[in-house]
């Protein structure tokens, strides 16, 4: 027989040795989504006994974690932008440096999200970026794209769980035939695969259990800008934006490209750790 109050000490200890610095706030998801119970609600009653069936579970999420399985995963809910988003196995765990992407359009390019804005999120996942941008800016038009049906799967309940009326294509964004459908974009954003080949190699072991398609950017990381960026950009319209994510110091061989396709005023955006993570511009003027 354990207390709830032995139980989440035994939670704490065993998550300190899987990460020192999170394991806090990990005892606390996991003791939250065993309960289905507010952790200041249960450490009211930390000295009743905890049921065998939730020890249980307990068991085999710390299990899993110990294995270096994602936290995400196990809850099958992480937050983004103070929205939920359901994940799993088959799809990119949303990440905060993600946010940056969100914060730049609505700080820097807050005139662009007035007037009904078409706005296209190329390889969506979980749909986290095309859902909150709908969020934030309701009378926009908001596509996402999306080749994976796994990840798809997630997208589609997500956008239904935070009640985005987005909408939602399965396709390869690499395939001008796709491009081809989408015309006078006002904002362009993605987040697509950047890690190179070495990044691949040497993955936390937490991130290996992550899609590679959503991951693997070729060798140097940028086979995606490559692609994108001249397929798509007859879709933007002339003085429309694209937002891309991209990996530690990448922005120049970035903005290279970007130059290279008739872009212009190119702004960095760096997230909360520094580092420049958004790269975005305009689309030049055609006469
Ligand atoms: N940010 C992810 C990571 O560092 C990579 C995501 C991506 O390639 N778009 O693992």
């Amino acid at each position: 027989m354990v207390t709830i109050g032995e139980l989440y000490t035994n939670v704490k200890a065993i998550l300190k040795k899987i990460d020192s610095d999170t394991y806090l706030f990990d005892a606390k998801c996991i003791m939250e989504h065993a309960f289905m119970t507010e952790l200041p609600k249960l450490l009211i009653s930390s000295a009743t006994v905890a049921s065998e069936d939730t020890v249980k579970r307990i068991k085999k999420m710390l299990d899993k974690r110990e294995t270096g399985y994602p936290l995400q995963y196990i809850l099958g809910e992480w937050e983004f932008y103070g929205l939920p988003m359901k994940v799993g196995e088959g799809v990119l765990i949303p990440r905060p440096d993600t946010e940056t992407i969100i914060d730049t359009i609505l700080e820097k390019y807050s005139e662009r999200t007035k007037n009904a804005p078409q706005i296209a999120d190329l390889c969506s996942g979980s749909g986290c970026i095309a859902i909150t941008l709908k969020k934030y800016i309701p009378d926009s038009s908001v596509t996402a794209i999306e080749f994976s049906d796994d990840a798809i799967k997630y997208l589609r309940e997500n956008a239904q769980l935070n009640g985005a009326d987005i909408k939602i294509v399965k396709g390869d964004v690499l395939d001008e035939r796709t491009a081809r459908c989408f015309e006078k974009l006002d904002i362009l954003v993605s987040n697509p695969p950047y890690l190179t080949g070495e990044e691949m190699d040497t993955l936390q072991t937490e991130v290996s259990f992550e899609p590679e398609l959503a991951l693997r950017g070729g060798d140097d990381g940028l086979d995606y800008y490559r692609k994108i960026t001249p397929l798509w950009r007859n879709s933007i319209k002339s003085g429309g934006i694209i937002l891309y994510e991209i990996g530690m110091g990448q922005e120049n061989d970035v903005t290279a490209i970007l130059q290279e396709n008739g872009f212009e005023n190119i702004l960095y955006s760096r997230d909360t750790a520094g580092i420049i993570r958004i790269v975005s511009a305009e689309k030049k003027q055609e006469d």
